[in-house]
C-alpha cells in the first residue's frame, strides 16, 4: 500500500531533520487529500445550514449531510441511516447513551459491567450512571495475556446486568474482544450490549447487525475523518424510547409555549448545527476506506504487527502488553523498556523522527491492573510501512544505548 504515502500530504513531514514516522494513530490518523479537498469544496461552493432552506446550497448540503448517514449505515451493516446519530465524538456517543437510556432504564440494585481494559470514555460515564441511579458497575477480568477473560464474564454477567459496555479493540492491549460472544452472553441475562468501536471501525470491517449489538460508537478523526465528528449507531426501538438530552432548534416538530414536541431520531438528538464540514469529511474518509476495503487493511496492519512484535520482543528489557499473537490484536503495541520511563522513551524516539504516545492513553484502572504507571504505544495504520517498523525498532534500539 506504499502509494497511498501521496496521498497523506502530512507524511513528508520532517520532524527534528528526520521524516516523520507517525506511530500515533491511536490518538488520531492522518488526512488523506481527498478528505481535506471534500471539507473545502463544502466551504467553497456548497456551504449553507442544513435542512433549514429550500434555496439550492442549502439543499446541496443537506444532500450531502444526509447521504453520509447512508454511508455510515452500509459501513457498519446497519439496516437504516436513522439508526445513524452524529456526535463529536466516541466520548460524546457513549455519554449519552449512559445519560438517556441509562437514566431512564436503571434502577438502584441494577449493575453495569465493563471491563478493566476500558478507556475512561466508556468508564467514566457507567461510573456517573451508577452513582445517580444507585447501579452497581462491575468489572470483567482479563487474562494474564491481556485477552478478556470469557470465564469470568460468566460470573460477573447476571440476571442483575442491565447494561454490558465494553470496547471492541483496547486502545491500550491491542487486543480485538469476542463482542458476539458478550453479545449472547449479555442478551440470555436481559441485558443491552453498548460497544465502543473508537479502536475497531477504522482497522477491520464491523456489522452491527452480524454482531447484535444494540449500540455502537466511533470516532471520525480515529478513520482519517476531521475531528469533531463522530457516531452512535442504535437499534431504531431503543432509539426511539430515548429522551433527547440537547434542546433547541432543529431536533423539535413542534414548539408550544410549554410544551414542545420532538422530530424522531436521529433528528431528536442533534439539537442546534451541526458539524457539517465534518460530516462531509467523514464521508470522504468512508469512501477512501471502502475503495481500499478493510479487510485489505486489517490484514496489512496484521502483517506489519507480525513483523515488528517479534524484533521488539526480542530487545531485551522490552516488555509488550496484550496478546502474543498477532491475529489477536490490531495494529496497537504498548510496551515499557525496563530502567526507562515511557515519556522519555518516547521524547527520544522522537528526536529519531519517530511519533508514539506515551502515558496511561486515558485508562488509569487498566495501566493499574497492569502494574505500571505508563507505557509507551506505537499504533500503526493503513500508510504505515516496514521501513516505518524498521525505523521504530532502530529508534528503540537507540534509546536503549542512550539510556542504559
Ligand atoms: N474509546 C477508545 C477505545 C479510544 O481509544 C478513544 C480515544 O482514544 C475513545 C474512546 C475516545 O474517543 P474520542 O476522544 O474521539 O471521543
Amino acid at each position: 500500500m506504499n502509494n497511498l504515502l501521496n496521498d497523506f500530504p502530512i507524511l513528508q513531514e520532517i520532524v527534528n531533520d528526520e521524516k516523520l514516522v507517525y506511530l500515533d494513530n491511536a490518538a488520531t490518523t492522518q488526512k488523506p487529500r481527498q478528505v481535506l479537498d471534500a471539507i473545502r469544496n463544502y466551504y467553497e461552493h456548497d456551504n449553507a445550514n442544513v435542512h433549514r432552506g429550500v434555496h439550492t446550497l442549502a439543499q446541496r448540503a443537506t444532500e450531502q449531510f444526509e447521504g453520509v448517514r447512508q454511508k455510515v449505515a452500509d459501513f457498519i451493516g446497519a439496516n437504516n441511516p436513522q439508526e445513524v446519530v452524529y456526535t463529536k465524538g466516541t466520548t460524546e456517543a457513549l455519554n449519552w447513551i449512559a445519560a438517556s437510556y441509562g437514566r431512564t432504564h436503571l434502577h438502584a440494585g441494577d449493575e453495569i459491567v465493563v471491563s478493566y481494559m476500558e478507556h475512561h470514555s466508556n468508564l467514566v460515564p457507567w461510573q456517573q450512571l451508577a452513582l445517580q441511579t444507585g447501579a452497581k458497575l462491575k468489572y470483567i477480568g482479563l487474562t494474564v495475556d491481556g485477552q478478556l477473560d470469557l470465564k469470568n464474564a460468566q460470573q460477573v454477567i447476571t440476571d442483575k446486568t442491565a447494561i454490558v459496555s465494553l470496547c471492541h479493540a483496547s486502545n491500550v492491549l491491542g487486543v480485538i474482544n469476542p463482542i458476539k460472544q458478550v453479545t449472547r452472553l449479555a442478551h440470555q441475562h436481559g441485558a443491552i450490549m453498548v460497544v465502543d468501536g473508537a479502536q475497531a471501525v477504522p482497522h477491520m470491517p464491523v456489522d452491527v447487525k452480524e454482531l447484535d449489538v444494540d449500540f455502537y460508537a466511533f470516532s471520525g478523526h480515529k478513520m482519517l475523518g476531521p475531528t469533531g465528528c463522530g457516531i452512535l449507531w442504535g437499534k431504531k426501538e431503543l432509539l426511539n424510547e430515548m429522551p433527547p438530552l440537547e434542546f433547541g432548534g432543529e431536533m423539535i416538530s413542534n414548539v408550544g409555549l410549554y410544551q414542545t414536541d420532538f422530530k424522531a431520531p436521529p433528528y431528536k438528538f442533534e439539537g442546534g448545527t451541526q458539524n457539517i464540514a465534518g460530516v462531509i469529511g467523514l464521508g470522504a474518509a468512508i469512501d477512501y476506506l471502502n475503495e481500499i476495503g478493510l479487510d485489505k487493511i486489517m490484514k496489512h496492519e496484521r502483517r506489519l504487527v507480525e513483523y515488528v512484535l517479534p524484533q521488539l520482543t526480542a530487545i531485551q528489557g522490552i516488555e509488550i502488553y496484550g496478546p502474543k499473537d498477532p491475529r489477536q490484536r490490531t495494529g496497537v503495541l504498548s510496551f515499557n523498556l525496563t530502567g526507562v520511563h515511557p515519556h522519555d522513551l518516547a521524547s527520544a524516539l522522537d528526536m529519531d523522527g519517530v511519533a508514539v504516545r506515551a502515558g496511561h492513553h486515558c485508562a488509569q484502572p487498566l495501566m493499574k491492573y497492569l502494574g505500571v504507571s505508563a507505557t509507551a504505544r506505537a499504533s500503526f495504520y493503513l500508510y504505515n510501512t516496514q521501513t516505518d517498523a524498521d525505523l521504530l525498532i532502530r529508534a528503540v534500539l537507540d534509546a536503549k544505548e542512550f539510556f542504559l
